[in-house]
């Protein structure tokens, strides 16, 4: 017979080696001992008794499992610090082991036999769980409403599970509507099972409700990761597992440029490629796995140097201290120039092209912006789903921007038509974008284009406005590390900067945000990573010498003079 992966019974000796981390609790029949959105996922191990597990997101509650003697509740909510989204009922007189979150992480890293068991039934139980119909997290809303996509885009960039109801569309929409007693003018709404409902909430007051953000503490980190694209994930995943205090804090949502991808087909070990979405939920877990702590939405706006210790803060003035920070905070998309852009984005101009977007443009035929492989990939993946795509390029060739397999594919796929030396120039539509003007600019004929979705990839710039002066980058804005450090003023140690530091001590950068990254997914793990090397060097200089002797007299070596 082969084992249940998501359901596996405990051995008497798992049992006892799990013991050593519980206390034992009784619950009588019928007590709750968590709560779908209310409680913290929580690890019980079922001694007598048994524990049914209740799924309360649909119309009706739902059993999903009832654990017998020598099984456990949870699943991947524990490693995240989520709220649960389910609910746990005793069913009889109920013995337990309880084993509290941070021990579990504990025992995952310290029992790799016991951590496999444990990681692999969380992982399957929620596949399980997201293929039986779960409906998680209800959002509410029209296609053509700029908060119900900002809302969609950072609950599914976030791997939140949800279902969006579209209000001109879904006939159980109006009657959810009904239900909640919710006016048409409140929209868009969400419903998150176990609370108020929420009205157009804030992406803040959503990410409470869902518990993404989380309360920072005082603590000092060893490690604030500023940025978790590839280069954060990456570093937060070396730094947790090498006994670091790691905290990790991203704007928006964790996966960066690269989350956004819909399939990554150079990246090492994935032969078959990967999406973006799939890299950014595992590396996420390993992350949280190992103990880094993860925050959302937390845009960060200044760094400052408090002697000693580094302070970070956040736009809701939270602050979280640190002995080292990384900035790895990549870049943004590049926004097209022509009136009346923001008034169109998030219902007709997008930055990335997944199912998000796909479902709010419905299969209509759609505009790409862009010469280079991002907008190869979209451009790939959106002829697959729509039934027609214009790119609009600006040169007379994408040989020079995009990779050759790209250009391929492009030219083999029949729903493509590629249009050079063309440049977007108006916007129009009433209350979403309906079609757009392009312009020849070598001919100077202009045409319209019905479509509701322009998707805009035309590169990227560094995100580095939140940083203070005294961390030097190039005038484009990327940050300056090791020997591109050569003659700044602003180095003050006796040593040279390491590899990846900044023109501040114990402040370092990777990935794309640093000058000469290769701006590859590869190359921002690899640096992220790296980091983490010099983190420990500058840790262990700081516990030999808390306040270094500082000079001004001692020029950063740069790479002629090396
Ligand atoms: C659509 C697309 C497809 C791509 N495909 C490929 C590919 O197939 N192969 C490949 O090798 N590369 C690809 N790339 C490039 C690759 O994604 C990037 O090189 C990589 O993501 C860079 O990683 P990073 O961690 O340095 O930065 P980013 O990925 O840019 O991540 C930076 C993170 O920092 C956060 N952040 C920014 N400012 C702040 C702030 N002030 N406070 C808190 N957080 C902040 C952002 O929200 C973001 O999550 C692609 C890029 C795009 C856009």
């Amino acid at each position: 017979m082969t084992p249940n992966v998501a359901f596996p019974s405990l051995t008497e000796r798992q049992i006892e080696t799990l013991s050593k981390y519980a206390k034992r609790r009784h619950f009588h029949h019928n007590d709750t001992l968590f709560q779908a959105g209310v409680s913290p996922a929580t690890f019980f191990v079922v001694l007598s008794g048994a524990i049914e597990i209740l799924d309360h997101s649909g119309d009706e509650p739902r059993t999903i499992v009832v654990h017998e003697p020598g099984e456990f509740t949870g699943d991947i909510d524990i490693l995240t610090r989520r709220v649960t989204v389910v609910s746990a009922v005793a069913r009889g007189e109920t013995d337990v082991l309880e084993v509290a979150p941070a021990d579990i992480r504990r025992l995952i890293a310290e029992d790799p036999g016991m951590g496999d068991v444990i990681l692999q039934a969380f992982i399957a139980r929620r596949e399980q769980l997201l293929e039986s119909g779960f409906e998680g997290v209800r959002v509410i809303g029209s296609r053509d409403s700029r908060d119900t996509y900002r809302i969609r885009e950072f609950l599914s960039r976030n791997q939140v599970p949800m279902r969006w109801l579209d209000v001109d569309t879904d006939p159980g929409a109006a009657e959810l509507l009904r239900h909640f007693g919710v006016d048409a003018e409140a929209l868009p709404v969400v419903v998150c099972t176990g609370q108020p409902v929420l009205r157009n909430p804030s992406t803040r007051d959503l990410a409470q409700a869902v518990g993404l953000k989380r309360a920072i503490g005082t603590e000092v980190y060893d490690l604030v990761i500023v940025g978790a694209g590839p280069a954060g994930l990456a570093a937060a995943v070396y730094g947790s597992s090498e006994g670091l205090t790691t905290l990790l804090l991203d704007a928006d949502s964790p996966g960066g440029q690269a989350g956004a991808s819909n399939a990554i087909e150079n990246y090492l070990g994935f032969p078959m490629g990967i999406t973006g979405a799939d890299l950014t939920r595992a590396a996420t877990l390993q992350a949280q796995k190992f103990g880094a702590r993860l925050s959302t939405p937390a845009p960060v706006t200044a760094l400052e140097d408090e002697g000693s210790h580094l302070t970070v803060r956040m736009d809701d003035g939270e602050t979280a201290s640190a002995r080292c920070v990384l900035i790895a905070t990549g870049a943004d998309y590049r926004k097209l120039d022509v009136p009346d852009r923001e008034r169109f984005e998030g219902i007709g101009i997008y930055y990335v092209a997944t199912k998000t977007e796909l479902d709010a443009c419905g299969g209509a035929d759609v505009v790409i912006v862009g010469a280079g492989n991002s907008a190869g990939q979209a451009a790939v993946y959106l002829a697959q789903h729509t039934r027609k795509v214009t790119m609009l390029v600006r040169r007379d060739s994408m040989r020079q921007t995009m990779s050759s397999y790209l250009i391929d594919r492009i030219e083999a796929a029949p729903n493509i038509d590629v249009l050079y030396t063309t440049q977007v120039r108006e916007l129009h539509g009433d209350t979403r974008l309906e079609s757009v003007v392009v312009e020849n600019t070598a001919t100077g004929e202009r045409r319209t284009i019905d479509t509701p979705a322009v998707f805009t990839l035309i590169g990227a710039i560094p995100r580095t406005d939140w940083l203070p002066a005294q961390i030097d980058t190039d005038p484009k804005g990327f940050v300056c590390t090791g020997r591109q450090l050569a003659n700044t003023p602003g180095w003050t140690r006796k040593r040279q900067p390491f590899l990846l530091e900044t023109s501040q001590a114990g402040v370092f950068a990777a990935g794309d945000v640093r000058l000469g990254s290769a701006k590859r997914v590869a190359a921002a793990v690899g640096e992220g990573s790296m980091a983490v090397k010099f983190v420990h060097e500058y840790l262990a200089e700081l516990r030999e010498d808390p306040q270094p002797e500082l000079t001004t007299n001692v020029p950063v070596k740069g790479l002629a003079a090396l």
